[in-house]
């Protein structure tokens, strides 16, 4: 596939009307094709219906659809997790989860193949920086998603969508937000409202980007310790920003937005899981209108931890709640068995990409 060629699904609505008008057909042709794109799921330019000839072989001359092909398939045991390893065109190989529980259905999408921050327990980021994911590959992870679901008759339609699969959203801004974009549009996916989140090991410059731009999409920040040097050790991007300079990167995003955020916190038995860690992150997230998603370990090649216990996950909750007010859940442990967990998805690419030095993170 060439890839010079506009990807249709890298468009917004009125960049997608604006190309078509600027070939001087009428912006009827866009609608339809925007339907086709978002509402028809189409994978190719060979499967759009009701497109006369000539607007056609226009597309076929101008565009392409970034359909991004399946090279495997994996089902969780637990009967509600799927995994997809999509291939780029470039070779590059990324994954993305298709979730269903609580009767919704939500992707778990990756921003980047591979991940430039490090954090020593995250498949990820065990296997390094490929390339960012432009939005055009972005969306169609999520087209993915809502086909296999559409195909499944279980539901119709894809409810939520998160940033939590490979890469660090905030270091890949321009590109994520450009999807946010396209998702939200309500004439397409819909997914407005409070559908997407997005999850940020915690990119201060970014963190700001959002808040000043007002961007309508959740936050979640990892947290994984309340202390600067414990931090640094797991989350070695707390180096270039600082606990105390994030902390304040959230407060802005809340009061600017009047939006509570989430927090994040892998749960390791015996590293971040005592009481003392409890208090203090009761103590840092004190007075902001948060909420704390702990996560249980998942296993990884690259790290030698072990998820913590329930009783540990249950004190944690118990001190967060009683002494802080603090709301908390223990994400449940779903696609474990085909590593879907959060920080389990890792994808080499097929054959060497032609990497270049990743953008300043945040820009
Ligand atoms: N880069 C973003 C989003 C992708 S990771 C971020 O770091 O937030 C999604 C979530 O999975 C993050 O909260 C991350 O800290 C967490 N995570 C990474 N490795 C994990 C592991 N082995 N077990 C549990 N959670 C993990
Ligand atoms: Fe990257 Fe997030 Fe994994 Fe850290 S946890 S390496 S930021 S994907």
């Amino acid at each position: 596939m060439d890839r010079r060629l506009t990807d249709l699904y890298g468009l917004t609505r009125p960049e997608l009307r604006a190309l078509v008008e600027s070939w001087g057909f009428s912006p009827d042709h866009a609608a339809r094709l925007w339907r086709n794109l978002y509402l028809g799921l189409a994978a190719s330019l060979g499967e759009l219906p009701e497109i006369p000839a000539r607007v056609r072989s226009r597309l076929e001359a101008e565009t392409r659809i970034g359909a991004l092909p399946v090279r495997l398939e994996t089902a969780s045991s637990d009967g509600f997790t799927r995994k997809f390893l999509l291939e780029l065109a470039d070779g590059a190989r990324i994954e993305t989860v298709l979730m269903r529980f609580t009767g919704r259905a939500t992707a778990c999408v990756s921003s980047q193949a591979g991940c430039a921050m490090g954090c020593v327990f995250c498949a990820t980021g065990q296997m390094g920086f490929g390339r960012h994911l432009d939005a055009g590959e972005i969306v169609s992870q999520v087209v993915q998603a809502a086909r296999a679901l559409l195909a499944s008759r279980e539901h119709r339609r894809l409810r939520n969508v998160v940033f939590m699969g490979m890469g660090e959203p905030l270091h890949n801004y321009d590109a994520v937000m450009r999807a946010v974009d396209i998702l939200r549009d309500p004439n397409g996916l819909a997914l407005g409202a409070g559908r997407i989140t997005l999850s940020t090991v915690g990119v201060v410059p970014g963190i700001r980007r959002m808040a000043d731009e007002a961007r309508a999409v959740h936050l979640a920040v990892s947290l994984h310790s309340a202390d600067q040097q414990e931090r640094a050790l797991l989350v070695p991007a707390a180096r270039m920003w600082p606990l105390d300079e994030l902390m304040d990167a959230c407060r802005h995003f809340c009061a600017a937005l009047g939006r509570r955020i989430f927090f994040e916190w892998a749960l390791i038995d015996g590293r971040n899981d005592t009481a003392g860690h409890a208090h203090a992150v009761g103590r840092l997230v004190r007075g902001l209108p948060a909420h704390v998603n702990l996560i249980p370990l998942n296993p990884t090649a690259g790290y030698p931890g072990d998820p913590s216990r329930a009783d540990a996950a249950r004190r944690f909750q118990r001190i967060l709640a009683d002494d802080y007010g603090l709301p908390s859940t223990v994400r449940q442990r779903r696609g474990i068995d085909i590593c879907a967990g959060c920080g389990q998805l890792a994808a080499p690419a097929r054959r060497p990409l032609n990497r270049s030095a990743p953008t300043a993170p945040g820009s």
